[in-house]
């Protein structure tokens, strides 16, 4: 298929619900640019087997769900392609070839993967998940997409998908594109623990399904300054978790936040209700969207977009099969 606009490709491990670290750090790009770009959207169910591989059961509900919250998000099936990963044999494929020309030492050395492996308490880690970042560089460069929109964690990789393609189209033909990578407005969200990037899997996070009430209680019990014990004590907003949502999620109000936390003006209920307010006002319109879609409409944009995925990734690995001569009965 030929190329009519530039081309994105992102997408999500569905290992549980898109929260609203997905939401700034990547998925409003996608929104924003699905007009003006051609955009795949992989459900990397793949991917979550590397640290999910006992919890295959869990997969189906996932990739509903997680389809279910780019539809709320405002992705629209007739401009994104969205489609699932397992179910392109090419990308697989493809990972296979990286891999042969792919250093087993930068992959260890690579910060993200130490990042996680830490994460999930891994002390040996497999081969899968060590190689995540090559099947990540095949699903990219399938799609010979131009720009990748992701968070902060993922720089590395993109930038190891980079490299791959340069030492694939040295040594074979230049066939695949070099992707750049655009990172979101809040590249790393924290999570309501205050400790680690919010996170599907770390438990600390506020999902974009989520009603009024859990989002209120979400906040209520959101870290704070811990200095701060009677609500005229003099705050320090640049240690509290509530303050950086401010930030992001109601910045109008953050001058005024800021000095009458400073002063002791506000307390810290009043600060959490208004923050709460503010979130549950973003997430109403998707709550809107996403009652639009059954399951069986979700089933459909799904194997409409696996079909469109394929097309395009059976014509690219026929040039990367003919570039590295593994075409047989062509010559
Ligand atoms: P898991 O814990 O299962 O790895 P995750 O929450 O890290 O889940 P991923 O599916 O790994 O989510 O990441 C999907 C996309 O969302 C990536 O582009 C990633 O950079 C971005 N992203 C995830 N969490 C955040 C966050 N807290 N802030 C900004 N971007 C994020
Ligand atoms: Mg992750």
């Amino acid at each position: 298929m030929p190329k009519i606009k530039k081309r994105i490709l992102t997408g999500d491990r569905p290992t549980g619900s898109l929260h609203l670290g997905h939401y700034v750090g990547s998925l409003k790009n996608r929104v924003k640019l699905q007009d003006e770009y051609e955009s795949y959207i992989i459900i990397a169910d793949v991917q979550a087997l590397t640290t999910h591989w006992e919890k295959g059961e869990s997969l189906y509900d996932s990739v509903m769900q997680i389809t279910s919250d780019y539809l709320a998000a405002g992705l629209d099936p007739n401009k994104a392609t969205i489609f699932i990963q397992s179910m392109i044999p090419e990308i697989h494929e493809l990972t296979m070839y990286f891999s042969m020309f792919t250093s087993v030492n930068v992959l260890r050395h690579n910060p993200t993967i130490k990042t996680e492996a830490a994460q999930h308490g891994f002390k040996d880690m497999t081969y899968g998940f060590l190689g995540y970042p090559v099947s990540q560089a095949a699903d990219i460069t399938i799609f010979k997409a131009d720009l990748v929109p992701v968070g902060e964690d993922q720089i590395p990789h993109i930038e190891f998908t980079r490299k791959i393609v340069r030492r694939f189209n040295e040594l074979y033909a230049p066939v695949l594109v070099e992707p750049e990578i655009i990172v979101g407005e809040i590249p790393r969200l924290i999570g309501l623990d205050g400790q680690a990037k919010m996170s599907k899997s770390l438990n600390n996070a506020i999902f974009l399904a989520d009603p009024p009430e859990v989002v209120n209680q979400k906040v209520w019990n959101a870290v704070t300054d811990p200095a701060r014990i009677r609500k005229n004590d003099p705050g320090h907003p640049e240690v509290c978790t509530v303050f950086t949502y401010h930030q992001v999620f109601n910045s109008a109000e953050v001058p005024e936040i800021e000095q009458d936390c400073r002063q002791g003006n506000i307390g810290c209920v009043a600060c959490k209700k208004n923050l709460a307010s503010k979130i549950n006002e973003l997430l109403a319109p998707m709550h809107e969207r996403r009652k639009n879609y059954s399951i069986s409409d979700i089933k459909d944009i799904l194997k409409t977009g696996t079909a469109k995925a394929h097309e395009v990734a059976i014509e690219t690995m026929q040039e990367v099969r003919e570039a590295m001569k593994i075409d047989y009965f062509k010559q």
